[in-house]
């Protein structure tokens, strides 16, 4: 007999990317960024490490949402920290749908959406994204049971992006929230941040891992209406942030200088990965994030990321059932790139 509810009994459990312990790798297979956070953020740990770790963290970590706030033109009761964006899936899973009802997710996609249904008990709905990684008409469709749609965007895999005014448009159609999983949205030309404001649906989910070079320290943040925060609020942790990590978010949003400057060098390098692959014959997508997708119309793929690893060069495969496989690499630096791109030159 098993203790376990049977829908954990059930599930396969979520496997994050690989973090290698041992040897020298170049690691593009988890979308880290590959500098250093600010400085700002380091002297700010060290600060409040220095004066209170006695105490409980505010439970709201209010000094990051008035920041937030300030940045993005909203009032502080718009926004919710979260441990990571991953804690703020789980808060709006729990939060939005019941036992049974159902969650709707774009494929390929973020694999955790489904993790996250299997553990409350709801039932997921995929939907394929078209061939050129644009949604179809199904996925604004309304439905009895759907309670809940997450939409990341810029997609991964893909890196692609759906338009504002087609999130909008879906808000307007769908009878449940629609969360928009922004996570790497600082390395793209739009995002859908001013929708927040004109329907109460939709739900923005930023992530300081990938842009704010900050996936160890685990920080993330969600912006909607107040009526929605102050529903959102009585599901999380009451100390779901530590001290060290409002601090250290509240010094990173604070310098925007450093964003502009990594999102350049990002943006540069991305281009000279776009351009080397679609060079050696790879079919790469247009990528408004900081990693691409690559799939070859000759050879396998999977081959090529077991050779590459031989070298020590980590790069992400993804095989999606129903979909197909292919690479997913993230723009790391010049020097990480073009050393990826010549052991690919000469494996091809
Ligand atoms: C990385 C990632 C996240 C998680 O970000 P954390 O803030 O590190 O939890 C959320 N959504 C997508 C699509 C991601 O790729």
């Amino acid at each position: 007999m098993s203790y376990f509810r049977a829908e954990i009994e059930a599930m396969a459990g979520y496997v994050p990317g690989e973090q290698p312990h041992s040897g020298e790798f170049i690691k593009l297979n988890t979308n880290e960024n590959p500098y250093p956070p600010s400085p700002a953020v380091i002297r700010a740990i060290e600060e409040a490490a220095r004066d209170g770790l006695q105490k409980y963290p505010d439970p709201t970590a209010e000094v990051f949402r008035r920041k937030a706030a300030e940045l993005f033109g909203v009032e502080p009761n718009w926004i919710m920290a979260g441990n990571g964006s991953d804690d703020i899936l789980t808060i709006a899973t729990r939060a939005f749908v019941a036992e049974d009802r159902l969650l709707r997710l774009p494929y390929p996609s973020y694999i955790l959406y489904e993790t996250l249904a299997q553990i409350q008990g709801a039932r997921s709905e995929q939907i394929n994204f078209n061939t050129d990684w644009s949604l179809p008409e199904t996925f604004g469709r309304s439905s009895d049971d759907l309670r809940l749609v997450f939409l990341p965007n810029p997609n991964s895999p893909s890196g692609t992006i759906v338009p504002p005014e087609q999130v909008l448009e879906l808000a307007e159609r769908l009878p449940c929230p629609v969360l928009v999983d922004e996570a790497y949205v600082d390395f793209a030309d739009v995002n859908c941040l001013g929708l927040v404001a004109q329907n109460e649906k939709i739900l923005i989910l930023r992530s300081l891992s990938k842009s704010y070079a900050l996936a160890g320290l685990r920080f993330g943040f969600v912006v909607a209406q107040p009526q929605i925060i102050e529903q959102l609020v009585k599901v999380k942790d009451s100390y779901n942030c530590d001290m060290l990590s409002i601090a250290a978010a509240t010094a990173a949003i604070d310098d925007q200088k450093w964003l502009a400057e990594n999102r350049a060098k990002i943006l540069a390098t991305r281009e000279r990965l776009v351009v080397g692959m679609r060079d050696l014959g790879f079919v790469t997508v247009d990528s408004q994030a900081n990693f691409t997708w690559n799939t070859h119309p000759d050879l396998p793929v999977k081959p090529l990321y077991e050779r590459l690893k031989r070298d020590r060069i980590l790069v992400r495969y993804m095989d999606y059932p129903g979909w197909g496989d292919g690479l997913r690499i993230t723009v790391g630096t010049n020097q990480q790139i073009d050393a990826c791109l010549e052991r690919l030159r000469r494996i091809v």
